[in-house]
């Protein structure tokens, strides 16, 4: 009954332009950051409507760069969703600064408002929402917090390349938006990820960290213009993108809208197709707003079936089908409870999602027969 080959989870789909354009900048001998990852920024920021874009290699270094940039470190607080994946908090923390927990609302899976605002505090320096699974955080509210408690705003826009709120491009309400071209995610580098402001001050500076803390980039340093001394003027980072990288991104981000269509059809294939199981599907995307389909979450509903979130798990990757769960709450994981005393109960609606989420593939690799197989396997799930 179940399909032959395993299908992998967040398979990125890799086509022959971004091959040719790898090939073409190994043939060049020029790997390192120059042109290409100069055309991904260009690119990025014109799709994303922004004055400055930096590429970096990951989400993790343009959250952590982001941070620095603000002037956030040691005896700071930045609020971030225990609903997350651990890079957003651990990047406060190589920051020098405190990751302080907030619950999430139960349907969007969104950081809450209400919960944000009780954990401010006199050291609290920053918010960083998570557009959740690519649904827009509540950006009003926080926006007003921010403003009221005169915070900076760094958008974790991992999931939300492509997420709007009431008309506007997610990562260009805070300060900063940044962004993940990691395997899974919606467009690829391989590694790769990419920050969005509107002050040319945070950008100079997020350049400059991301590369040693020298006051010229290599590009500039190696080109034909003639020979240019650098100046150390921070102790900074190795977070360049380098040119292979951005051979992909550069593909990858001309296909963005037709590869977001697919994921669409294919979310409400499965929406049609599970709407009377004992789950609760994605919550609805909200008005006049955006979603990115980044994942498709399941929530388990345990008090109607028997089977537990786990059991389901096992039963998906026996039918061949690979699933991932986003995510144990960080609050759940023990560096957290150990460091910052974190304990159960601490999170009600974080930890219900936590023990009732299943993710269930979703990428423009997707062929309608794999679609099928999914379908049929998470049925099976319930009815074997
Ligand atoms: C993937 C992810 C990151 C980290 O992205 P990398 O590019 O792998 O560093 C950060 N936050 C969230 C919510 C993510 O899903």
């Amino acid at each position: 009954m179940s399909r032959k080959d395993f299908l992998v989870f967040g398979s990125p789909k890799i086509e022959q332009p971004e091959i040719d354009e790898v090939v073409d900048c190994l043939k060049s001998g020029w790997i390192g950051t120059g042109p290409k990852v100069h055309q991904l920024e260009q690119d990025f920021k014109q799709y994303k409507g922004s004055k400055y874009a930096v590429a970096l290699n990951s989400c993790t270094a343009a959250l952590h760069l982001s941070i620095l940039a603000a002037g956030i470190g040691p005896g700071d607080e930045v609020i971030v969703p225990t609903m997350t994946f651990a890079a957003t908090a651990n990047a406060v923390i190589h920051a020098g600064a405190t990751p302080i927990f907030a619950d999430c609302q139960k349907d969007t899976m969104n950081i809450d408002p209400d919960d944000i605002q009780r954990k401010i505090t006199n050291k609290t320096k920053a918010i960083i929402p998570v557009h959740f699974a690519g649904a827009a955080a509540d950006m009003d509210a926080i926006m007003a917090i921010a403003k009221k408690h005169n915070l900076k705003v760094i958008e974790d826009c991992a999931h939300a390349i492509e997420t709007e709120y009431r008309g506007r491009k997610a990562g260009t309400f805070g300060d900063f938006g940044c962004f993940s071209f990691y395997v899974t995610k919606n467009i690829v580098t391989g590694e790769g990820g990419m920050v969005i402001t509107d002050n040319e001050e945070y950008a100079n500076q997020i350049k400059i960290l991301g590369l040693h803390g020298m006051s010229r980039d290599a590009w500039e340093r190696f080109s034909d213009k003639g020979f240019k001394h650098y100046q150390v003027v921070y102790a900074g980072f190795k977070y360049n993108m380098m040119d292979m990288q951005a051979a992909i991104g550069i593909h990858q981000l001309s296909r963005i809208e037709k590869y977001w269509l697919r994921r669409k059809q294919v979310w409400e294939k499965y929406n049609q197709a599970f709407k009377d199981l004992p789950v609760y599907l994605p919550s609805p995307v909200e008005p006049d707003s955006r979603h990115s389909y980044h994942l498709y979450t399941l929530l388990i509903d345990t008090d109607k079936v028997k089977i537990s979130r786990d059991e389901f798990l096992n039963k998906m990757t026996e039918q061949n089908i690979g699933i991932g769960v986003h995510y144990i709450a960080l609050h759940s994981h023990p560096f957290y409870q150990k460091t910052y005393l974190y304990k159960e109960g601490d999170f009600p609606n974080a930890e219900w999602i936590s023990n009732r989420t299943v993710s269930i593939p979703l990428s423009a690799k997707l062929s309608e027969d794999d679609v099928d197989d999914v379908i049929e396997a998470v049925q099976n799930a319930f009815h074997s």
